[in-house]
């Protein structure tokens, strides 16, 4: 599929919806044809096998230095999901010692693959502001309660939400948590190579990262920890790959062009976080003054730079979007799930949002792909689709 001409007829089309994914960075593609061909086992004594291994060795580095970690501190999984699956668990050891973890807190705009993908028996979502922002005192307070109550707590805040690009004070929750006892794990799918991620600055103790949204192959994730000796029960045994954390013949393929992007995101992520902010800010500017009943989400709040949700008035939010796809322009809808399917989206909820206006709140998110003639692609698109599509009902496919 070509995604700057997916339907032949030779007009551009505009890809703004990087945080659902990102497309194939040119250096990821190479990297994954360059294992393509042979076989690949990376647990193989022979030779193929020996390259394979060093392609995944090289690519582990390449992730672990994105977030300041060794190499050996970087377990492979699937995605993003099966990372904070992994992480989600009540049992663990920490530093070689055994600890158990009695609650989940987790902030309330958490991704689903947090709020829905753990193996606690006890959750307790934590309040954000109106910008999306975690409210620590929350924190604090239960953590407090937890510890009185001699419950340790595994503490789950992203680093950036998904949704609205917000960024989450993660340092600080983390110092929080582990004044109480607790273990920390961040969510850091949506701010890798899109803000600097230090795994010991942020103080965390797992930090879990996906290939796809910086410009890798979907399929490949990883769960980083602050400590080679911070072990989780593996989901999958199998045969023991990943020093016996998470079983299954290694994606090779995908793997290395997770090290290739990761390589890449890390090099130009100064240049690419100012380019896309003034991209950003062009598009919100020029869409704010050209649709009228227009409003930014979260703009209050530090944000990513690659990322704005902007509620029309008076507009559904899925009539839009597939108006728009009809325009030559990808976007998601604020509160598009997985699926594709259009719920009630949590994170405006837990903002305080109210239903009208979040019903009407589309994504757009830039990256590597990106340039100047997409905003003003899009922003002619919006000046034309919003007020053809105002009032109307949910169209149903
Ligand atoms: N966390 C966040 C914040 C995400 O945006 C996503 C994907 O949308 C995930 C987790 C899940 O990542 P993956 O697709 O690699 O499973």
């Amino acid at each position: 599929m070509d995604l700057q001409d997916k339907d032949g007829s030779g007009r551009r089309r505009v890809y703004l919806d990087h945080n659902a994914t990102a497309p194939l960075h040119p250096q990821a593609r190479a990297a994954a044809l360059a294992c393509m061909d042979g076989p690949c086992n990376a647990s193989s004594i022979h030779a193929q096998g020996r390259a394979a291994r060093a392609v995944v060795e090289k690519a582990r580095g390449e992730v672990a230095r994105l977030v300041g970690a060794p190499g050996r501190n970087v377990v492979f999984t699937s995605g993003a999901t099966e990372a904070l699956a992994l992480a989600l668990q009540p049992d663990m050891e920490l530093a070689g010692k055994p600890v158990h973890c009695d609650i989940l807190l987790a902030s309330a705009v958490e991704h689903p693959a947090v709020l829905r993908g753990h193996r606690f028996a006890d959750m307790e979502t934590i309040e954000v502001d109106a910008s999306g922002r975690l409210v620590p005192d929350a924190l604090e307070e239960a953590l407090e309660r937890h510890a009185a109550a001699g419950r340790r707590a595994l503490v789950a805040i992203m680093a950036a939400n998904n949704e609205t690009g917000v960024l989450q004070p993660v340092a600080e929750a983390a110092r929080l948590a582990h004044r109480h006892g607790a273990v920390v794990l961040c969510d850091a799918v949506q701010a890798a190579g899109r803000v600097n991620l230090d795994i010991k600055a942020l103080d965390v103790d797992f930090l879990a990262l996906s290939a796809h949204k910086i410009g890798g192959l979907q399929g490949a994730g990883a769960l980083v920890s602050a400590e080679a000796t911070h072990r989780l029960p593996a989901l999958l045994a199998g045969g023991g790959q990943e020093r016996g954390r998470r079983g299954g013949t290694e994606n090779v393929p995908a793997i290395a062009a997770f090290g290739a992007a990761a390589k890449r995101a890390l090099e130009s992520r100064e240049s690419e976080a100012a380019r896309l902010c003034s991209l950003r800010d062009r598009l919100e500017r020029a869409i704010l003054e050209t649709v009228s009943g227009s409003h930014v989400i979260g703009h209050d709040a530090e944000r990513l730079a690659n990322t704005t949700l902007i509620a029309f008035e008076n507009v559904r939010a899925e009539t839009l979007v597939i108006a728009l796809d009809l325009a030559h322009i990808s976007v998601s809808s604020g509160a598009a799930c997985s699926s594709g399917k259009v719920g009630a989206s949590h994170v405006l909820a837990a903002m305080g949002v109210d239903a009208a206006h979040a019903s009407g709140a589309v994504r757009l998110s830039l990256g590597w792909s990106s340039d100047g003639r997409d905003i003003d692609l899009a922003v002619a698109a919006f000046g034309e689709v919003v007020p053809r599509v105002r009032g109307r009902p949910v169209r149903t496919v």
